[in-house]
């Protein structure tokens, strides 16, 4: 069998947890609507230089974390390790014909990147994300932030922190960087291996590294928003001031960069205390040089993923989990079993969740397993009722029982059992 069993970092999601998730799912899809956003299914696999442009020959993703294969016609392809870079991909050769902007999608799947597996950190996970392409209004970095806290609050995720922070443009990025270059030079010896590598190709991450030794040094770096241009700071400033109005709480982390080299102006996390180390649930931003480093035309966008595994940690019990049966249906001998099979499935066409036990099973052993599938009715038919063209149907919670005609079968059944949940 361990021939056989799953691979490092690869969960497979089970009955029991995937009733949550079809929960969750519902409410996104509920939730991103209102919001203005459509769906959109990119491929799982892409050219590998999508994501080497899009993320950057530099970030940890590029560096060391995608799978990627050679298709067979040699060309180099890669399991998506994120949303973004595909959805632009196909915004450009799609759908950017399309004369409503901004453009608004959201998307949900499978990401792969080869990282330790640990808590909260698996090879193949689940994004939820959305994309808003074509503004560069800050009132669309609200609406995006606005739409991620309504969704929490649906879901009844409590103890979330909204972390805020603005990254600068091509116009005031250069000269904070240089800043940051020459405080991080006297620090460079105690540096991890990593980040002296990052050093030269791209300083802005080491403000991200995690380890120890990094952090006492990066936590009196200078900030980004020290020298953010005036068109950065007025964006900013309406970023908070939108927030406010909507009472959406945020802190500023003027530390917090992204991993991902395109972000630009706003940068936000969405994080908790009860998950440990992998504390973020969410993660996004502005990304305005995105679409022109793909081969667009310049356009602003911007956007967020949200970890669906480490959330999935965080939301309550579902209504989607442990539905019981609204019927069981115990036919006795073959005749009631041919005559109740069609029953059953008018009844599942009505949506009822029904079953059917055996026809040669016991009564006792029927009613047993009625009992373990948490039945809130049964009918049972035998040759008696056949013969006498009616039966009861019998509520397992108040013992209840009502005389049902056959000739009104499924209306009776439908109007006693209900769609009760
Ligand atoms: P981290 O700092 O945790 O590595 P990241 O910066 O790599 O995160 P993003 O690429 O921004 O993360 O992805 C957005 C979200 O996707 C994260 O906030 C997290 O919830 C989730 N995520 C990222 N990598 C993994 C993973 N390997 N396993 C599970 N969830 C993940
Ligand atoms: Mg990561």
């Amino acid at each position: 069998m361990k021939e056989f069993s799953s691979l490092k970092g690869f969960k497979d999601l089970l009955p029991g947890e995937s009733e949550r998730w079809e929960w969750v799912e519902s409410i996104a899809r509920t939730t991103f609507r209102a919001f203005g956003f459509s769906l959109i299914r990119t491929p799982i696999l892409e050219r590998t230089a999508l994501f080497t442009r899009s993320i950057g020959e530099t970030s940890d993703i590029v560096e060391k974390e995608m799978y990627t294969f050679k298709d067979w016609n040699g060309g180099n392809i890669t399991l998506r390790p994120e949303g973004t870079a595909s959805v632009v991909r196909a915004y450009l050769e799609k759908t950017s014909h399309t004369p409503i902007l901004p453009a608004k999608f959201y998307y949900s799947g499978p990401m792969f990147r080869h990282e330790r597996p640990q808590a909260g950190r698996l090879r193949q996970f689940h994004q939820l994300g959305a994309e808003i392409i074509g503004e560069i209004d800050p009132r669309q970095d609200v609406e995006l932030l606005s739409l991620l806290h309504t969704f929490f609050k649906r879901l009844g995720v409590e103890g979330l922190t909204l972390e805020l922070n603005s990254l600068g443009c091509p116009v005031c990025r250069p000269a904070y960087r240089t800043s940051l270059k020459t405080y991080l030079e006297e620090h460079l010896p105690t540096l991890c291996e990593d980040c002296q590598r990052r050093f030269m190709a791209n300083p802005l991450r080491i403000l991200d590294c995690k380890k120890k030794e990094c952090r006492v040094i990066t936590k009196k770096a200078p900030p980004p928003l020290d020298y953010l241009c005036q068109e950065c700071s007025d964006h900013f400033k309406s970023v908070q001031k939108g927030l406010r109005k909507l009472n959406i709480s945020f802190v500023i982390r003027p530390h917090l960069v992204r991993g991902l080299d395109y972000y630009t102006k706003t940068a936000f996390e969405i994080t908790t205390t009860a998950l440990g180390a992998q504390n973020a649930v969410a993660a996004g931003g502005r990304y305005d040089g995105l679409v022109a480093a793909l081969g667009g035309p310049a356009t602003p966008a911007i956007g967020f993923a949200i970890g669906m595994e480490r959330l999935m940690q965080l939301v309550p019990p579902s209504p989607f989990q442990n539905l019981p049966l609204h019927l069981f249906l115990i036919p006795l001998g073959k005749m009631a079993g041919e005559y109740l099979f069609p029953v059953l499935y008018a009844l599942r066409r009505k949506e009822l969740r029904c079953e059917m036990g055996k026809e040669n099973a016991s009564l006792k052993s029927q009613m047993k397993r009625a009992d373990r599938l948490g039945a809130r009715f049964v009918l049972i038919v035998g040759e008696d009722e056949i013969d006498r063209g009616t039966t009861v149907l019998r509520d397992m919670a108040t013992k209840e029982q009502i005389n049902i005609e056959f000739t009104e079968l499924t209306e009776t059944i439908l109007s006693n059992v209900g769609l009760r949940d």
